[in-house]
């Protein structure tokens, strides 16, 4: 009887390792989990993508080669959880990947348009002149108010040498000229359609390098024209109600079929660096 009772504990004993085993699995399982269970909020993850500054920490990967988690998941996890590390990034995909989750599948689409294409810096560096350089800062939706109350939807690349028709404008990205010609707001403006959807939009020009249809295909780093001052009249040809400058708007086709303008100052900002060179 009593060896009876002893085997029994032995057991018991072994039951019970094996459930604090199986309890410490669990909670190690629990804690990962609990480590990935962010929220994947749709409205939050639209705004963060539209206002929000990527840290250059992350752009700069853009083109990197060798990095394990590519551009647009790594983004897309930087908007879901604050981190802007490639591990995390990394895991969050694959744990997402498993449940195909439409959000994700959604923002990839839209990250992929404002970035996959881009390659250069709108505005060549000026191979004669060290005092032709320009500036811009992050001025997304600032208060407009010609043409009624807006907010900014862009970004304005000023010019130190305040005068029209000096500085190049090259396309950022290929793509199809979708728009070109006069707007009230954009003066004479070209818009191109890149090849993964964005909408590359150039205004203020002083003039086009030729004479664009829609339909052209256009390379990146192509001339398309020169930085001036046009727009804000309904006058075609108005010029001189602000200083030069280009305005950089950069657009997405939501999947409900809105056109959205998309903070394009972390796009700029990477490219700084892709500066092509011209001779003026
Ligand atoms: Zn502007």
């Amino acid at each position: 009887m009593k060896k009876k009772k002893h085997s029994f504990s032995v057991f018991g004993f072994l039951m019970f390792v094996g459930i604090l085993c199986l309890d410490v699995q669990l909670f190690a399982r629990m804690e990962q989990e609990a480590k990935f269970a962010y929220v994947i909020d749709r409205d939050r993850i639209y705004e963060t993508f539209r206002d929000e500054q990527v840290p250059l920490e992350v752009s700069k990967t853009l083109k990197k080669d060798g990095s394990k988690a590519d551009f647009s998941n790594r983004l897309f996890c930087y908007f879901v959880t604050g981190d802007t590390g490639e591990d995390t990034a990394l895991q969050l995909t694959k744990r997402l990947e498993r449940r195909k989750n439409p959000v994700q599948q959604e923002f990839i689409s839209y990250i992929d348009a404002v970035w996959k294409d881009v390659v250069y810096f709108p505005v060549p560096e000026s191979e004669q002149n060290d005092n032709a350089t320009v500036s811009y800062s992050d001025s997304w939706m600032q208060s407009r108010t010609y043409g009624g109350k807006r907010g900014h939807e862009g970004c304005d690349i000023m010019a130190s040498i305040n005068e029209r028709g000096v500085y190049p404008v090259v396309s950022m990205t290929d793509g199809i000229v979708e728009q070109v010609g006069w707007l009230k707001l954009g003066g004479w403006r070209l818009g191109i359609r890149s090849p993964s959807g964005g909408y590359f939009y150039y205004a203020h020009l002083y003039d086009y390098a030729k004479d664009f249809k829609a339909g052209d295909e256009i390379r990146a780093g192509e001339l398309l024209g020169f930085m001036g001052d046009s727009g804000y009249s309904d006058t075609e040809g108005t010029v001189g109600n602000f200083p030069v400058h280009l305005h950089v708007g950069i657009y997405i086709n939501d999947k409900d079929g809105n056109e959205v303008s998309v903070n394009p100052y972390w796009i700029l900002r990477t490219l700084d660096e892709k500066k092509l060179s011209y001779d003026y």
